[in-house]
């Protein structure tokens, strides 16, 4: 007799663990298959958390080396890179435990190993040692996420040529460190490792960092890092990578046909990540791809087969944990016979580098590209009396806003807490706030809040501190 659910989720990432926890909230029988053994996918595992405790503890070494020019005198300050780690992984266990307990206290059934089709509606899970358990679903999810894509020809070893996740994990601090591509993965590591003393050259393919960002603040964005130590190359293309020993050459081409070698310890690739369907035999029932690759889905995330649905990296849209964990949701809903939905115009992103960049809805370059006329306010942390109050001034706050309406329309930030600042613009945006509404909400002083108050002020040219 076959175990029988009502919802088979394949993948335990932000995306998968999510829609299983709402989907067994609503009653329904559900099941979720992971096959790294353990939960929290990329995000918790390899991404997001591992990435962000390196941010972090990164940016607090380097602080504290600055302390005595704020009048705090301390010692000399060391690197332990093996306790650093060791901290790293801590956070990483507790939250993928954390993942687990969820899903047991929410009585979803957890199976460890590889998810497979067997036909639309029968699952294989292949565990470690091979056993095969064969399970039945009135409705499937695919969450199986994304992984690393490297350059053609050029394969990680995770020591010399690393992908984010042998980055994550060095043992030691190297000399040199050329990142290929100047994306959010490159420049959040990036800046980990050149805080802890490594010297880090960027080299991108385009004229400009972070495509797809407000030109404006990507511009901003590339002088701060400069500032930080960190060198770019730009429209350089990489031509091939040569290993040798414990080093790498790598070659490459610029726009004008001039080469130049890069001799470095590490090489991180970071130009982008694949959606994963690896195992899943789709092609076996039949589930479409589209022409990259992604699971091809319709706006309720179904695919071609009436049953079978997918979510997060491994379909189209930003490859984003909170993008997918709504879609979790909102599959969920779907399956359960609610109306779920995703707001894909107030999808926040956010680079966790120091300062912080933040954005959501429109830039700049989009709105001219549709022709919508709108109207800028600035604010820049400089003016800020928390910024200043701390010396943390860098960066400032751009409001987009309709020019006859005044809808906000988008939202560029960078400066501290820039991560945290963009919600509030998310709510207006959900609510469908004019940038006055925004000017006209009491906000607390001294905070980093305010900025945004006065770059929504700044709109009608009314800031009152610039
Ligand atoms: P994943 O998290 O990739 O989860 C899919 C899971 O499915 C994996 O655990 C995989 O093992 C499992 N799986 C695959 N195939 C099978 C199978 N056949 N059977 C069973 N299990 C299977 N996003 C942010 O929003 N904020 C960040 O700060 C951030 N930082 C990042 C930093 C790094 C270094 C990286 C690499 C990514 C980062 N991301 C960040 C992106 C984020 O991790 C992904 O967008 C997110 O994890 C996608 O969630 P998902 O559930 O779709 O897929
Ligand atoms: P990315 O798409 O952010 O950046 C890739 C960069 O590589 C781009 O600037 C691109 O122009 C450049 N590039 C592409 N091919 C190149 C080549 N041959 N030579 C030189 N440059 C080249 O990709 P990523 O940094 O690998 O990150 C993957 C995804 O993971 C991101 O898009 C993002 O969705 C997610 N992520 C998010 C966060 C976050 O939310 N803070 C952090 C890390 C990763």
């Amino acid at each position: 007799m076959l175990d029988k659910f009502q919802a088979i989720v394949i993948g335990g990432g932000p995306g998968g663990y999510v829609c299983a926890i709402r989907l067994a909230q609503l009653g329904l029988k559900t099941a979720c298959i992971e096959s790294r053994g353990s939960l929290g996918g990329t995000c918790l595992n390899v991404g997001c958390i591992p990435s962000k405790s390196l941010l972090n503890l990164s940016d607090e070494f380097h602080k504290v080396q600055h302390l005595s020019n704020k009048g705090i005198e301390i010692g000399e300050v060391k690197l332990n890179l093996a306790k650093m780690m060791q901290s790293k992984d801590k956070a990483v266990t507790v939250l993928t435990k954390g993942v687990e307990f969820l899903l047991k206290k929410n009585k979803v059934t957890y199976f460890k190993g590889i998810g497979s089709f067997k036909s639309k509606n029968e699952i294989s899970i292949k565990d470690e040692k091979d056993n095969e358990t064969l399970i039945f679903g009135d409705k499937i999810v695919i969450a199986t996420g994304s992984v690393p894509v490297s350059l053609p020809g050029i394969e990680f070893d995770e020591k010399t040529i690393v992908s984010s996740t042998g980055v994550l994990k060095l043992d030691q601090v190297p000399k040199k460190m050329v990142v290929v591509g100047g994306g959010y993965i490159g420049l959040e590591m990036g800046s980990v490792w050149s805080r802890l003393g490594t010297e880090v050259e960027v080299v991108e393919f385009l004229d400009h960092i972070t495509p797809g960002m407000d030109k404006e603040i990507s511009s901003e964005f590339m002088k701060v890092l400069k500032k930080q130590g960190i060198k770019f190359y730009m429209q350089h293309k990489v031509e091939k990578i040569k290993k040798d020993k414990s080093e790498a050459i790598v070659s490459t081409k610029d726009m004008n046909g001039t080469s130049k070698d890069f001799k470095t310890d590490v090489v991180l690739i970071s130009v982008g990540r694949k959606p994963n369907t690896k195992g899943l035999d789709l092609e076996k029932v039949g589930v479409e791809l589209d022409d990259k690759k992604r699971v091809k889905t319709n706006k309720s995330f179904q695919t071609n087969l009436d049953n079978v649905y997918a979510i997060g990296d491994v379909i189209t849209g930003p490859m984003l944990a909170h993008k997918a964990e709504d879609e979790g949701v909102a599959v969920a809903e779907i399956i359960a016979g609610q109306s779920g939905h995703v707001n894909y115009d107030t999808i926040p992103g956010v680079i966790y580098t120091s300062p912080e960049v933040a954005c959501i809805g429109k830039t700049e370059e989009q709105l001219k590209e549709k022709n919508i006329k709108y109207k800028i306010g600035k604010f820049s942390f400089m003016a800020n009396s928390r910024a200043k109050a701390i010396d943390d001034v860098e960066g400032f706050v751009k409001i987009l806003a309709d020019e006859k309406t005044d809808k906000v329309l988008g939202a560029h930030l960078i400066g501290p807490h820039a991560g945290e600042l963009i919600a509030e613009i998310g709510i207006a945006m959900e609510f469908g706030a004019s940038s006055e509404d925004i000017a006209r909400t009491c906000h607390a002083h001294p905070t980093f809040s305010e900025a945004v108050k006065e770059a929504a002020l700044s709109v009608d040219k009314r800031a009152i501190h610039s």
